[in-house]
């Protein structure tokens, strides 16, 4: 078990963009479990490697219903909208209400290098988006709902 340091808003890491991911091989394995290791340890549902200070493109997700290895994921569809309240382990201590589709589905490898295709709704559409958002170099403060602003939560 190895759990990687949080990088957090402020460190310019986080606004790069994510290079894809080209070789399947032990380092993308022994980065995959320790995302999920720094996941779990820090109670999200979503983190990026760029969060852990690497620039590629792989996310792990887990909205209660087990996790996903999304690597070099792209959302192929998207449906509907909804206004809810966000935060980020990168951004500690604020939430804010983000405007994101409904429904998205996203298309992405898995460990093997097969491609597979997800579908989010809710809760798990906002992941998706947030955690692709990372891969861009976006986090979820830019992308706040007209009128919101970011609030404290302790
Ligand atoms: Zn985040």
């Amino acid at each position: 078990m190895a759990i990687r340091k949080i990088r957090i808003d402020g460190d310019e890491i986080l606004s790069k963009t994510s290079r894809p991911v080209t070789d399947f091989d032990d380092r993308l394995f022994q980065l995959l479990d320790d995302m999920k290791d720094t996941l779990y340890h820090a109670e999200g549902c979503g983190l990026a490697a760029v969060q852990v200070g690497v620039l590629r493109r792989v996310v792990v997700v887990d909205c209660g219903d087990g996790l996903l290895e999304l690597i070099n994921p792209e959302i192929v569809f998207r449906e509907g909208e909804q206004k809810e309240a966000e935060g980020c382990l990168s951004v500690p201590g604020v939430v804010g209400v983000t405007l994101r589709p409904e429904t998205v589905r996203v298309r992405a490898q898995n460990r093997e290098g097969n491609w597979c295709l997800y579908q989010g709704k809710g809760l798990k559409a906002r992941c998706f988006c947030h955690e692709l958002d990372h891969l861009d170099g976006i986090l979820f403060k830019q992308k706040l709902a007209p009128g919101e602003k970011l609030e404290r939560c302790e």
